[in-house]
């Protein structure tokens, strides 16, 4: 079945709405979760898993270091969601490319 290209709009419309919804909350990269031994000799950490958790974020870049951000604790839930909206929020905006290719296609107004 053939999407009309007034669907094709609709869509995008419904597309962008979504995009909207997300009000900037989102953020590239990967939260970390560490646990440190801390050195001291006779401490717990020195047979267990270490001190901890403490969270950070790793963002990669294509030409240079990646960045690590240290989270705090508070923080954690929002950036894990953040970080869940950009996948989201990327999957989207393909979506969106993907009609805008259509339309070009079919040598539709963009
Ligand atoms: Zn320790």
């Amino acid at each position: 079945m053939i999407i009309s290209t007034h669907e094709l709009r609709e869509n995008r419309k419904h597309l962008i709405d979504q995009l909207t919804a997300f009000d900037g909350k989102i953020l590239r990269g990967s939260v970390i979760e560490s646990f440190k031994k801390c050195g001291k000799p006779g401490c717990k950490c020195v047979t267990g898993t270490g001190h901890g958790p403490k969270y950070s974020m790793t963002v990669n870049f294509p030409k240079r270091k990646p960045e690590n951000i240290y989270i705090p604790l508070e923080y954690v839930t929002q950036v894990k969601e953040f970080v869940s909206n950009y996948h989201q929020f990327k999957e989207i905006v393909e979506q969106i490319c993907i009609i805008n290719r259509e339309l070009l296609k079919r040598r539709e107004e963009l």
